[in-house]
């Protein structure tokens, strides 16, 4: 069993204008096999906290930690976190031409574990899990996310998922632009992983939709640069008849 803590985080993105503070005291913590659903308005600073978490330069860590199995994955490098069991699904994902769908994952999965993967096996898991996925055999061969379509980026996540195996995912609006047969296949996936590898989840979204199909233990408003509201799933339907309006700072507007 492991265990992410969140202390205190603040953190910064580099903009035209110079360094803007977005993360302003975040604290939470996430035990393997939990799916926690973090919700709230645009612009409230969730991709910042899945990019400060993953390790992406253009956000800087001003102060605070956070410890899986008390190490301060903040200190080390993106490589040294997926290592250490941390996996980013990121809201936009980057397409990478020229390294190919099944190169990208082997040596992935080879950092990762710290040897290369036995070729038979590793055949056989890659083929099983994109079939269960509903993905083409030829999708192997293309290059990471070039040309993708909407659906087939999340399916190449969840893929990455199930064959990587981290301890915790967190998942940024990974609903966003599927059709509802795509979420079902993908959250079909997500939910394979949970029962499997006993997978922490942070579920980053806007809509409650996916939580219908991956179902949230825990759900927390984020709001303004941190965490104004925690409760049980119930909380999630209350954001789907009211909005996130009453947890806007004064003055605010809604999107
Ligand atoms: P959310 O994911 O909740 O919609 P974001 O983390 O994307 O929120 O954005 C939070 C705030 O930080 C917004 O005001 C956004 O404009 C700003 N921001 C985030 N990333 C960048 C960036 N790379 N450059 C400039 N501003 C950014
Ligand atoms: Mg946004
Ligand atoms: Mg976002």
């Amino acid at each position: 069993m492991a265990t992410l803590e969140i202390k205190d985080l603040c953190a910064s993105v580099e903009t035209k204008e110079g360094k803007k503070q977005i993360l302003k005291g975040v604290n939470l913590t996430v035990h393997s096999g939990e799916t926690h659903a973090i919700m709230g308005p645009n612009g409230s600073g969730k991709s910042t906290l899945a990019y400060t978490l993953a390790g992406h330069p253009k956000y800087e860590v001003d102060s605070g930690e956070a410890l899986l199995d008390g190490q301060n994955i903040l200190k080390m490098t993106p490589d040294e976190r997926a290592k250490a069991g941390l996996f980013l699904a990121m809201q936009y994902p980057v397409e990478v031409p020229g390294v190919s769908m099944t190169n990208f994952l082997r040596t992935a999965k080879t950092e990762i574990d710290g040897k290369a993967p036995a070729i038979r096996q590793w055949t056989k898991d890659l083929s099983s899990s994109m079939k269960r996925l509903r993905m083409d055999a030829k999708f192997a061969q293309r290059s990471v996310n070039e040309g993708f379509s909407g659906g087939e980026k999340k399916r190449a996540e969840v893929l990455q998922l199930e064959l990587l195996k981290p301890k915790f995912a967190i998942m940024d609006e990974t609903d966003s632009g599927l059709d509802v047969d795509a979420l079902r296949i993908v959250s079909e996936g997500v939910n394979r992983a949970k029962e499997n590898t006993n997978l922490g989840i942070l579920m980053v979204t806007h809509y409650t939709r996916i939580l219908r199909y991956i179902k949230p233990d825990i759900v927390h408003v984020f709001s303004d640069g941190h965490f104004v509201k925690t409760g049980g799933p119930e909380l999630a339907d209350e954001l789907e008849e009211t909005g996130y309006d009453r947890y806007l700072p004064q003055g605010a507007d809604s999107e």
